[in-house]
C-alpha cells in the first residue's frame, strides 16, 4: 500500500503522502508537500495538533533567535553540520518571512531571542491549519500511529477502532521526543523503529531541571523563590541567568542552558556541583572589601543584605555552604563560587526537550530513513539536541521542511 515503486505511481495520477505528528515539523512537512500538489493527510494521536506547540506560546513562543549564523549554529554540539544543511534550507529570517506570511509578525526581544508580537503560539496554528486546510491536507486526529503492515503501510489506530493501513506513497514520522507524554509525544516510536532495525539512540531529558539534596528547614521556607542576577558556571562554561527553587532541586533557564553537560556528567560520574556566583557584577576583591565592614551583633543575614545586598533565599544558601563558619574571606569566596550538588536530572517526562533518537547516520540527506525506503523522520525524534532560546523549534520547522522536499523530490514533484 505505502512506497509505490515508481512504476506504479501512474495507477494514482496524485501522489499521496502520510504525516505522523501534527507537531511543528509535522505540520511544515506537510505544507511543503501539499504546496507541491502532493495529496497529504496527517494523522496524530491527540485530539488536536500543535499541543507542544502551544505550551511553549505560554512561555510567549521563542520561535528562533536573531543571533549570527556562525554563533547560531554551535548551539547543536556536534550535530551542527547536519542541522546546518536543514537552517541552509530554512534560515531563522526564512522562519521570520513564513510567520510574516501567516499573519504572524515577529520582533526581536532584548536577549536577541525571536517572538512573535502576540507573545503566544494560537494565532500562528490557527493560521497555520486554515493554510493546510486550503491546501487540501487532510487532519485526522485520535488516530495513533502503530507500525507499518506487512507492505510497508504505516498502520494507525482510530480511537476506538482497529489498526488501518494508510494508503501512501511516502510517509514522514514527526512523533517529536519523549517530554511532556501528556501532550502527545510519548516516545513510543522507538520500540516500532528499533525492531525495524533503525538505531535509535537512547531519549534522554534535555533542558532539564535537577535535584539537590537541600536542608529541609530550607526548603520549607524558599521552595518556589527565584535567584535572579547569577552567573552559573560548570565544565568552563559560564553564563548569566536565573533559578527556580523546586522541592526536589532547580530548574530555569540559567540551568537548562548549561543541563547537557551537567547531564552527561551525572551519567557519567554520579553527580555533579555547579558553581554560582551571586554577585557576578562586583569583583571577588569588592566582595571581600564590603564584608570586612564591621558586623556587631547584626545576624547573618542582616550583615550580607547590608553589605552585598544578598537577600531572599542568597543568605541561607550561603550559610548552609559555610556551615559554622562566618569569616569574612570564606563567606566573600563562597558568594562568588557557591558551590551545588546536583544528584539527578529531572525526569524526561518533565524537561523541555529530549537528547537522543534516531540516529542522524541512519538518515539520508533528505531525512530518508536508509533502512525504509519512502519513510523520511523529523523534528524532536531525531538525534539532536539544542539549549532553549528558539533553537528547538527553528530544528523542527526546518527538519520537517527538508523531509518535506524529500518527499517532494522522489514523488516527482519537482522538489
Ligand atoms: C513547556 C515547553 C516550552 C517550550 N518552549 C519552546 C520555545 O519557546 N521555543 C522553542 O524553540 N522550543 C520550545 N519548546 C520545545 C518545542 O515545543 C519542541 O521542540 C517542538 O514542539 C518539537 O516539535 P516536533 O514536531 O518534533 O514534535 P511535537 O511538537 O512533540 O509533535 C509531535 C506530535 O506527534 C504526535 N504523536 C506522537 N506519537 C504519536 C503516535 N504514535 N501516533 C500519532 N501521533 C503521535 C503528538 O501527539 C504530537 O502532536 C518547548 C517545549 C516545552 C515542553
Amino acid at each position: 500500500m505505502t512506497v509505490l515503486p515508481t512504476d506504479e505511481r501512474s495507477l494514482d495520477a496524485v501522489p499521496r503522502a502520510a504525516v505522523i505528528g501534527g507537531g511543528p515539523a509535522g505540520l511544515m512537512a506537510a505544507e511543503v508537500m501539499a504546496s507541491a500538489g502532493i495529496h497529504v493527510e496527517i494523522f496524530d494521536a491527540m485530539p488536536s495538533v500543535g499541543r507542544k506547540f502551544l505550551l511553549a506560546g505560554r512561555g510567549g513562543l521563542n520561535l528562533t533567535h536573531s543571533e549570527p549564523m556562525e554563533r547560531f549554529i554551535t548551539r547543536y554540539g556536534d550535530r551542527a553540520p547536519v542541522v546546518a544543511s536543514w537552517l541552509n534550507r530554512f534560515s531563522p529570517e526564512d522562519l521570520r518571512a513564513w510567520a510574516a506570511e501567516l499573519g504572524i509578525e515577529t520582533f526581536v526581544g532584548t536577549s536577541g531571542r525571536v517572538f512573535p508580537v502576540q507573545f503566544k503560539a494560537s494565532p500562528l496554528l490557527r493560521a497555520w491549519l486554515r493554510r493546510l486546510e486550503r491546501l487540501g491536507v487532510t487532519l485526522h486526529t485520535r488516530h495513533r500511529w502503530e507500525g507499518f503492515d506487512g507492505e510497508g503501510a504505516p498502520l494507525v489506530r482510530p480511537a476506538g477502532g482497529d489498526p488501518v493501513p494508510v494508503r501512501a506513497d511516502a510517509t514522514v514520522l514527526a512523533l517529536g521526543g519523549a517530554s511532556w507524554p501528556r501532550l502527545g509525544s510519548d516516545g513510543s516510536w522507538v520500540d516500532i523503529l528499533t525492531r525495524r532495525g533503525v538505531m535509535v539512540r537512547p531519549l534522554r531529558p534535555a533542558n532539564c531541571g535537577f535535584d539537590v539534596a537541600w536542608d529541609e528547614g530550607f526548603i520549607a521556607k524558599h521552595e518556589g523563590e527565584p535567584l535572579k542576577n547569577l552567573a552559573l558556571s560548570f565544565g568552563g562554561t559560564t553564563l548569566r541567568g536565573e533559578l527556580m527553587l523546586t522541592r526536589t532541586g532547580i530548574e530555569g533557564g540559567g540551568v537548562y542552558a548549561l543541563s547537557a553537560a551537567l547531564r552527561d556528567a551525572i551519567e557519567r560520574d554520579g553527580d555533579a556541583v555547579l558553581t554560582l556566583d551571586l554577585r557576578p557584577q562586583l569583583s571577588a576583591e569588592q566582595v571581600r572589601d564590603r564584608l570586612r565592614r564591621p558586623r556587631g551583633s547584626e545576624s547573618f543575614s542582616n550583615w550580607v543584605r547590608k553589605s552585598v545586598n544578598l537577600t531572599g533565599p542568597l543568605p541561607g544558601l550561603v550559610r548552609g555552604a559555610a556551615g559554622a563558619s562566618s569569616e569574612p574571606a570564606r563567606i566573600a569566596a563562597l558568594i562568588k563560587a557557591l558551590p551545588l550538588r546536583l544528584t539527578g536530572c529531572r525526569p524526561i517526562e518533565r524537561a523541555i526537550s529530549t537528547a537522543g533518537g534516531i540516529d542522524l547516520d541512519e538518515l539520508t540527506p533528505e531525512l530518508m530513513l536508509k533502512r525504509l525506503p519512502g519513510v523520511y523522520a523529523a523534528g524532536e525524534m531525531l538525534d539532536w539536541e539544542a539549549p532553549t532560546g528558539g533553537y528547538l523549534l527553528q530544528g523542527a520547522f526546518a527538519s520537517g521542511l527538508v523531509a518535506g522536499y524529500g518527499v517532494v523530490g522522489r514523488l516527482g514533484r519537482g522538489g
